[in-house]
């Protein structure tokens, strides 16, 4: 049809990845790209964004596009070009890539409800009898029932049956297509209108509001005018022309909080730091700077946080906007306290913590230009920021920077280097650890490498000493006679460190009062019945609890192997390291810190915040601890055992044992003394501790990107991993092995004999919440476009470019 116009329309329904939908647009309303919409899909009304414009439709039959959701288009064109290379690259539905970029809670599902035709009593005959019984329990609800309780009643093929009905014309099915659960929030305000003729039949309320109206140098509230004079005195005055009406969306409370000192530290960079800057800056003042993407790389306590908000402020200076990315929002306290003093009243804070209703008044808050700066975690990536000018990632180098539980199974460094490039944003990836391949990448150019190689103190031109680390080799300890948990080095330093009126941290990376039970006869570990992980054991409830499916269950005084009685706790959590640290120190203040206490409802801050007044002497955590911490007068931390973690079968198990202990030991020494750094292990030959104990990183990386270039792990191939899910665990075995062979055969048929398929293995852990998991890894090169129209199982996850291959 001349002048038709159509709609190209991501919906929200299981569908390839990247794929539109054309729907013609009713000449009854205006539609845009960015614009959310209700379509007709099958036999379903679903949400759909619509994501281009066309003259001519993909095919030559188009339904039209039922209903808006909202009049305008909630979604700008860079990201939705940011959703499309998302959903190409991490393989979603291109409905889920954008989905994250939508304002919190206007993803919706439509209702449909079924009700009797009136006068179709006539026609039932020849009805299957529970068709009839079910249309006689409909006829009996006045308001019908929902689609899926009718569908239910029919029984067997209820839903082919409902279709028979419905063509029958016994029932009608009507849509709800419900509005967003959150709205813009509206106050009204009244105002006297430019009409001053006077109306002689107002009440004497009426009359009243009129007069305060008309007094006030100001909008009335209409909140005020209902309170003083009485619901719809205002509304009864509006409708007789005497005062006009005006909504404005309410303005949500600021989160930011304003900054106790208030302004900014005015420091003088150090070289290094200013160098880093101005290579920054002529990114930011020129668009054709290339490459647009920096690593800086410096060690804890170098000024990287100092360089970033630099960064920031010449952004902001430019009219634009910045993107902060954290790993954690609850561990970067001080952090946030320093963004809100160098930009008050300027900065949102996202969490989860906000209500639905302060995300969403926030989301369109930074829609309209209310904030200079964001700064939260990954999800961030996605703020609605209309002219943004910086990316920054700090800590670039977290996992938690994957999302790995739902799609989209996006990562936000790589996504943030993707907005960088269509936004022409400069993208800043500062670390003290950088990632291997991040790291690697800049080695061959592809982002420009700042290095801050010294700490900086108090004075400008002072550089405070790293940390002295001690390997402590605990099959000595025990050897000589030892069996505390604490090596005779770290008892000592810890009872100095006290007695001089220092801090102590003391860390490990797992929680529990104690971790896994052991049989010391025969050996065996008491696992999860369910998810076949070892269990820990926790004094508190005297029990066992699986940290995978958090189920618990008894500690068992036999072992369920042997039935010997020497079954016992090995190693410490957190629990008992706190135990421990008061058997030898009484009088000490120990607090703690880990997954379990936050889970409780303590507040993270708080035990935070009593470390930083100094009311904490000993404070004992997990990877928690090893995050954000700047405390001058913490100058010993001893990490109780460092082999935790290192045997993992992923290959980044040492790059990530190497990460958090640098981390950890970055905490102590921050201020004037030096700090000293205990490292217990039974490996102490392991490269990631040797390297960790230097605090040296480019040992750690040549070490890892020879044996990566070896056996072929990233950045020298791709990955894919497969994860294939079901409760029966012979079906997941062999819907893995037959997806292996399928892949296996593709890439000969392609001759692309170089892709490997490793697997099927099961999980670690291999069952999860009831569900077995298998899975299998694709190594090699371009392997999206080898993938590409594969149709994988159901029950089968395909994350592309995974940060765990467990
Ligand atoms: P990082 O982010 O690398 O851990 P920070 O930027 O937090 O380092 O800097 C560490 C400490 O040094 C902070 O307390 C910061 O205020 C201070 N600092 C940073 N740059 C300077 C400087 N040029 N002169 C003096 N102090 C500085
Ligand atoms: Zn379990």
């Amino acid at each position: 049809m001349v002048g038709m116009r159509y709609a190209e329309v991501a919906v929200d329904a299981a569908v390839a990845h990247s794929r539109t939908f054309s729907y013609s647009i009713p000449p009854r309303f205006s539609v845009e790209a960015g614009q959310l919409v209700w379509v007709p899909f099958g036999r379903r009304v679903l949400q759909g964004l619509v994501v281009e414009l066309v003259g001519m439709p993909k095919v030559p039959e188009t339904r039209a596009i039922l209903q808006t959701v909202e009049p305008s288009p909630l979604i700008r064109p860079h990201h939705l070009q940011l959703g499309r290379w998302i959903s190409g690259h991490y393989r979603c539905s291109l409905f889920t890539a954008i989905a994250p970029l939508l304002p919190p809670g206007f993803e919706a599902h439509v209702r449909s409800r079924i009700t009797v035709v009136p006068d179709a009593d006539s026609k039932t005959s020849n009805l299957r009898p529970e068709s009839a019984d079910a249309l006689a329990k409909l006829g009996a609800k006045k308001a019908g029932l929902n689609e899926a309780d009718f569908t239910k009643l029919l029984g067997n093929n209820g839903n082919r049956e409902l279709t028979r009905l419905v063509d029958k014309g016994l029932v009608r099915r009507r849509l709800i297509m419900p509005r967003p659960t959150v709205t813009p929030k509206y106050e009204a305000f009244l105002m006297p209108s430019p009409q001053v003729s006077h109306d002689s039949s107002l009440s004497a309320r009426q009359e009243g509001l009129l007069a305060a109206v008309r007094e006030q140098n100001a909008p009335y509230p209409i909140a005020l005018a209902n309170k003083e004079f009485g619901n719809g005195v205002g509304q009864a005055l509006f409708s007789k022309g005497l005062v006009a009406m005006e909504w404005v969306r309410a303005d949500s409370a600021r989160i930011a909080r304003p900054s106790p000192e208030g302004g900014r530290q005015q420091h003088t960079l150090t070289s290094h730091q200013s160098d880093a800057l101005s290579k920054i800056t002529e990114a930011l003042d020129d668009p054709k700077i290339k490459p647009r993407s920096f690593l800086l790389h410096g060690i804890t306590g170098s000024g990287k946080t100092e360089v970033y908000l630099r960064a920031i402020d010449q952004v902001v200076r430019q009219g634009r906007q910045a993107i902060f990315l954290v790993p954690e929002i609850s561990l970067t306290p001080q952090t946030l306290e320093r963004v809100n003093a160098w930009f008050p009243g300027r900065v949102a804070v996202v969490h989860s913590r906000l209500t639905p209703r302060q995300q969403f008044d926030q989301w369109w808050d930074i829609r309209e230009g209310k904030y200079d700066v964001v700064v939260g975690p990954r999800s961030l990536l996605f703020a609605p920021l209309a002219q943004l000018g910086l990316i920054v990632v700090d800590e670039e180098h977290e996992w938690t920077y994957k999302q790995i539980e739902t799609h989209p199974l996006y990562h936000a460094r790589a996504s943030a280097l993707q907005l960088g490039r269509i936004t022409g944003s400069p993208v800043l990836l500062g670390s003290a650890t950088p990632d291997v391949e991040t790291y690697h990448a800049a080695t061959r150019g592809w982002h420009t490498l700042l290095e801050l190689p010294a700490r900086v103190s108090a004075g400008p031109d002072r550089v405070s000493r790293l940390a002295e680390v001690q390997v402590c080799d605990m099959r000595r300890e025990l050897r000589e006679g030892n069996r505390s948990i604490f090596s005779r080095v770290l008892a000592q330093s810890l009872q100095d460190c006290v007695a001089a009126g220092h801090q102590a941290i003391l860390f490990l990376n797992r929680r529990g009062a104690s971790s896994i039970v052991q049989c010391r006869d025969c050996g065996h570990v008491v696992t999860c019945r369910r998810c076949s992980v070892s269990l820990t054991y926790h004094s508190t409830q005297s029990s066992l609890l699986c940290h995978t499916c958090n189920r618990r269950t008894r500690m068992p005084s036999t072992c369920p192997s042997c039935g010997g009685t020497h079954i016992r706790q090995l190693g410490a959590g957190t629990q008992r390291v706190v135990e421990e640290v008061k058997k030898l120190m009484p009088e000490a203040t120990v607090d703690r810190l880990d997954a379990d206490v936050t889970r409780s409802g303590q507040n993270t801050e708080e035990t935070m915040a009593r470390l930083t007044s100094g009311d904490t002497q000993v404070l004992v955590g997990t990877q928690m601890v090893a995050k954000g911490l700047d405390v001058p007068n913490v100058t010993l931390v001893g990490v109780v055992l460092a082999d935790i973690g290192m045997y993992l079968p992923d290959f980044r198990a040492g790059e990530r044992a190497f990460g958090l202990l640098c981390q950890v030991a970055g905490r102590a020494g921050r201020g004037e003394a030096i700090g000293q750094v205990v490292v217990q292990t039974y490996n102490p030959e392991h490269y990631a501790i040797q390297a960790a104990a230097a605090q040296d990183y480019s040992a750690l990386y040549e070490y890892e990107i020879d044996s990566r270039r070896e056996i072929g792990s990233p950045p020298f191939n791709e990955l894919v991993h497969l994860v294939f899910q079901n409760r029966n665990d012979d079906q997941a075995l062999r819907v893995a092995t037959e997806t292996g062979r399928t892949l296996t055969l593709r890439a000969v048929a392609q001759g692309l004999t170089e892709i490997e398929v490793i697997g099927p293995a099961p999980g670690i852990p291999s069952r999860i919440r009831g569900r077995y998991r298998w899975h299998l890894t694709l190594r090699g090169r371009r392997l999206l476009r080898f993938i590409e129209g594969m149709e994988f199982p159901p029950g089968c996850t395909v994350d592309v470019d995974p940060v765990h291959v467990l």
